[in-house]
């Protein structure tokens, strides 16, 4: 790996705490899932280390909250400046260690480092507010403070993004971070410690503590008293089992769970730009994403149409090692993600499912998967409920809105959608009705730095990028003074 880097030294494998690169407790194995090798051995954090770490981020924010907005912006804005100069670096290590196209992997970096420079620019914006008093001889401010130090837990379908995401804003805000990065995918993370390192944020202002002993670490979060704040990134299981553990300190919780994204097409639809949609949407990243389209829904008039423009455009696309040219399809993370995939088409086989296109392992082996597309789906199959997070687009049959939009909205998620349609006022309507964070309309992309990112109902709690992203790292203190 590191004879394909422009800067091998960026492959570090070791925790960054207090500002030092350290050893853990032992070592754990990070493998390529493409090829099944192992790319690096690495520290593998004490719960007494984590401990630690939450120690020096204590004592370095209180410095950090004293920096002006200007100050902390100039640092971030050259941490996103070592990010982008060394895009191509940083995609290959997150290819290498979590197996999405190289392309994709370097649009990654693209889309994480923009949450380092929106949110460093935002530290200068910080408003409070003064409110008219409620007597005469009385004056009200409102002071926006920084929450403290944060603590963060995020998976490895987006390495670098779940990250910058969840530090841009903290950074920007005055906290202090510690990040516990998926053990699938710690070099990522330990990279961007790297680049903190030499950009100069101060040091134990941004800490990474890479742990196999998931359990271990999200209890110190949650049962120590200097972290104020736990960001979370990954199933609602885990979600809510960390929600318990955080109830007895009372911390900040922030939840970006599952989801099980509806896609709906309606028969006055562009239909080739809605099959370009769902392929975008369905496809990225291997359909592990917590946007990706779960359930497509299709309105009957267009429905073949659809299933075999879909189906022709898919066919065209290439599974292999991401690190190749001209690939789709990386491999699936592990082998329970094909477990999943394949338990999803055949508990839909036999309710009347039609395989299409794939259905199968790929020839190469490993864990690649054929892209997939079952026709004559049903909300009695699994996929109905439960997110597949792997490349099976089921297509569904529906007749008019109402009905679709019951669809849509029976399930306990509430993340993303979408939908194709031209008519206004069935835009204005289905858009209002859909129960989630985020409508796609007419497209198949919402992400952005710029916007709120989050979801609803089960779905989650708390809003990434934006300027309301900011707020989640922020306390208010209202001062009520007498004159
Ligand atoms: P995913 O399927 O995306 O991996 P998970 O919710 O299982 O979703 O995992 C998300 C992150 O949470 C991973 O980094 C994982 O190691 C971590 N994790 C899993 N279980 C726990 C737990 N009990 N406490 C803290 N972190 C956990």
């Amino acid at each position: 790996l590191k004879s394909l880097l422009k800067d091998p030294s960026l492959l570090e494998t070791r925790a960054y705490i207090g500002g030092q690169f350290v050893d853990g407790q032992g070592t754990f194995d990070v493998t390529n899932p493409a090829r099944g090798d192992v790319i690096a051995q690495v520290a593998d954090v004490s719960r007494a280390q984590v401990a630690g770490a939450i120690a020096q981020a204590d004592a370095a924010q209180k410095e950090w909250a004293k920096w002006t907005g200007k100050e902390r912006a100039n640092v971030m804005r050259k941490w996103f400046d070592l990010m982008m100069e060394n895009q191509d670096d940083l995609g290959i290590i997150l290819t290498a260690e979590m197996g999405k196209p190289l392309a994709e992997a370097k649009g990654e970096i693209g889309y994480g480092a923009s949450f380092i420079e929106f949110f460093g620019e935002e530290a200068k914006r910080i408003y409070g507010e003064t409110i008219p008093g409620h007597q005469r001889d009385k004056r009200i401010t409102v002071l926006k403070q920084p929450i403290g130090v944060a603590a963060s837990i995020t998976p490895w379908n987006f390495p670098n993004a779940m990250i910058t995401r969840k530090a841009g804003p903290a950074l920007a805000a005055g906290c202090a971070f510690v990040a516990r990065p998926a053990a699938e995918t710690p070099l990522s993370a330990i990279v961007l410690a790297v680049l903190a390192d030499r950009a100069g944020i101060p040091a134990g202002v941004f800490n990474v503590v890479p742990s196999s002993r998931a359990s271990d670490i999200g209890q110190e979060f949650c049962e120590n008293d200097a972290v104020r704040k736990l960001t979370f990134t990954g199933s609602t299981e885990v979600g809510r089992i960390l929600m318990r553990q955080a109830a007895d300190t009372v911390m900040k919780c922030s939840m970006e769970l599952g989801g099980n994204a509806p896609f709906i097409v309606f028969d006055d639809a562009d239909l080739d730009a809605a099959v370009e949609g769902a392929i975008l949407c369905k496809f990225r990243n291997n359909g592990q994403t917590c946007v990706c389209a779960n359930r497509i829904y299709v309105q009957a008039g267009v429905y073949d149409a659809f299933a075999e423009k879909l189906r022709a455009a898919v066919e065209k696309m290439n599974v292999g090692d991401g690190l190749n040219d001209g690939i789709h399809f990386g491999p699936l993370i592990n082998a329970e993600a094909v477990e999943k995939v394949q338990e999803h088409i055949a508990d839909a086989t036999a309710k009347g499912g039609n395989v299409i296109l794939g259905g199968t392992p790929s020839e190469l082996g490993g864990t690649f998967f054929q892209p997939t597309i079952i026709t004559g789906a049903t909300q009695d199959m699994a996929f109905a409920t439960d997110e597949t997070f792997g490349p099976l687009a089921p297509l569904f049959k529906f007749e008019n809105e109402d009905e679709v939009i019951a669809m849509a909205n029976d399930t306990i998620f509430g993340l993303a959608s979408y939908f194709y349609a031209k008519d206004l006022s069935r835009v204005y309507k289905v858009a209002e009705a859909l129960e989630y964070g985020i409508v796609g309309v007419n497209t198949g992309i919402i992400s952005t730095e710029v916007a709120p990112f989050g979801g609803v109902k089960q779905s989650g709690l708390g809003r990434e990028g934006s300027h309301h992203g900011i707020e989640d790292y922020l306390e208010m203190k209202y001062i009520c003074m007498a004159v």
